[in-house]
């Protein structure tokens, strides 16, 4: 029946029809902190859901990091089958209602659905799906209980809950172990909470995934630096196992003159304050943030981060600039968070490279002096790179600089670990394909390991170590195998 229904389907292209996402107008959505998109609705969700093609080698799963059974989930969708397409999804994932929401799934699955293959096509709306399958489960007030694997006696500790960590402690939960998360922040989500805005990604569906973390029986202690409070040498008495994944979240600024005066902050710092109250000193070492109202902001880099800095910035009521040194179709974001960000009125500048912040007698910033780039052929045949253009320094007036141009190392918590092996960023690069450490029943995963990717990368890693230290714990087998 369910083939009959493929072969079928298969005639029907509908490569140009994708629902669009429904949103507020930019003009009510730039005043708000309450999420800008609403997510579709069944009927919706369920059209969207028939323009996919149910392929028999889906491409697009294999350009999702976490693998998630497109045709099988989407198929639950047609098929009014919603708690069944998040029983799937939550084999290879326990955050849909996040990736959903954040992954850029322009560059990811979307970037590989058959539908764009022709005719300038528009994929399938995958992310949007995603999100619909798991806020539906979230809004329809029956509880969700997921399966798990008889208890093994075995001790897991995990440090920080960011999406690697909770997506170790949930796997491994799901078979049989008993996992303690330590955490060093008061609240637990990693960058998902202190980073990433409200109007991104609501809290309400954070938290729901979290919940049913926990309700798996994992234990989540908040507020404990490791390296600090406790040390790894400390765990490895206690527990079976440890996995670190600690990210690498701190915040980090370019290293030009002025950066030191007063309204300078780190993307981190900023975000984390407007996020959450608090600037973690762990995280953003000396940062005392003042929340700009009414100024003048400039954010530095053309990240997921450059963007979260800008949404905040203008929702707080600041005439808001980003300066980016390449262009817009060379930066990381995606293409309809700068369009969203221009209808809000930011103001955006490619080929500009800050070279210094300029400040008043009190110390206080009045200004960010730049030059203007030009992209030229690479000698060693890579991307194009900047070139700064000769006499075209000028200065964009500002009362505050917020640096988004990458994250710091933080290695509190293994750096005493004597024989560890850390990498010349101070990162767990050196970790086997197996997410093993150099040492015996230590496992790392996430943005500690691979210096910063996106949420998805760090679930899957998660993941996989998960895998791996499960077959740790049940036949004892170490083989740490690290090519060089
Ligand atoms: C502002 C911002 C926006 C982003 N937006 C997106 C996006 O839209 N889409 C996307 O896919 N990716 C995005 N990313 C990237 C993504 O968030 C990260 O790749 C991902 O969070 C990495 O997960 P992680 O678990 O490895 O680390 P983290 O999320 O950094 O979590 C690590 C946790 O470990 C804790 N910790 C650190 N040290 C210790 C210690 N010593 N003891 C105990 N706990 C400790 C930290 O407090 C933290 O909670 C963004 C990143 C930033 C900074
Ligand atoms: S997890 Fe991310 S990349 Fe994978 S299917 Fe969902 S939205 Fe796409």
């Amino acid at each position: 029946m369910a083939q009959e229904k493929r072969k079928r389907q298969k005639k029907v292209y509908r490569r140009h029809d994708r629902n669009p996402m429904p949103m507020l107008p930019p003009d009510v959505r730039a005043k708000t902190f309450k999420e800008f998109t609403f997510g579709y609705g069944h009927t919706v969700a369920k059209d969207e859901a028939f323009r996919c093609l149910l392929c028999n080698r889906p491409t697009c799963v294999e350009s999702c990091p976490v693998e998630n059974d497109m045709p099988k989930w989407i198929e639950a969708i047609q098929q009014n089958r919603v708690f069944d397409a998040y029983k799937i999804l939550r084999q290879t994932s326990p955050f849909s209602s996040v990736c959903g929401r954040v992954c850029p799934v322009d560059r990811l699955c979307e970037s590989t659905c058959v539908l764009t293959f022709k005719d300038n096509g528009l994929s399938v709306a995958i992310g949007a799906l995603e999100r619909f399958v798991a806020d539906s489960v979230r809004t329809s007030g029956i509880e969700w209980v997921d399966e798990k694997e008889p208890p093994t006696g075995k001790k897991v500790a995990v440090i920080g809950a960011g999406p690697a960590g909770l997506a170790a402690a949930y796997f491994l939960a799901r078979k049989g172990h008993s996992v303690t998360i330590f955490e060093a922040l008061p609240y637990t989500g990693g960058v998902m909470r202190y980073g990433i805005p409200e109007p991104r990604l609501t809290r309400e569906a954070l938290d729901y995934e979290i919940e049913l973390i926990k309700k798996l029986g994992v234990e989540i202690k908040t507020g404990v630096i490791i390296g600090e409070d406790i040390t790894i040498n400390d765990l490895r008495r206690d527990y079976d196992a440890i996995f670190i994944g600690v990210g690498s979240g701190r915040g980090k600024k370019m290293g030009i003159p002025g950066e030191d005066l007063k309204g300078v902050y780190t993307a981190i710092g900023f975000l984390m304050k407007v996020n959450t109250g608090e600037v973690h000193p762990l995280l953003a070492p000396d940062e005392d943030v003042e929340i700009p109202k009414g100024k003048r902001v400039a954010v530095i880099g053309g990240g997921f981060t450059a963007v979260d800095c800008a949404i905040v910035s203008i929702r707080l009521g600041n005439e808001t600039h980003v300066v980016y040194r390449r262009t817009r179709d060379t930066s990381s974001a995606r293409d309809e968070e700068w369009d969203h960000l221009a209808e809000e009125g930011c103001h955006l500048h490619w080929l500009t490279q800050p070279v210094e912040v300029i400040g008043n007698e009190k110390g206080e910033v009045v200004g960010l002096k730049c030059i203007k780039m030009e992209l030229v052929p690479d000698e060693k045949g890579g991307r194009p790179r900047p070139k700064p253009i000769e006499g075209s320094e000028h200065t964009i007036e500002c009362d505050v600089v917020i640096m988004a141009v990458g994250q710091g190392d933080n290695p509190t918590a293994y750096k005493n670990v004597e024989g560890l092996a850390i990498d010349k960023w101070n990162n767990l690069s050196t970790v086997d394909k197996r997410y093993r450490t150099n040492i015996e029943g230590i496992f790392a995963g996430g943005d500690v390991v691979n210096g910063g990717d996106t949420v998805v990368t760090a679930i899957r890693h998660g993941r996989d170590a998960a895998d791996a230290i499960h077959e740790y714990l049940m036949t004892g087998k170490w083989e740490y195998e690290k090519e060089n």
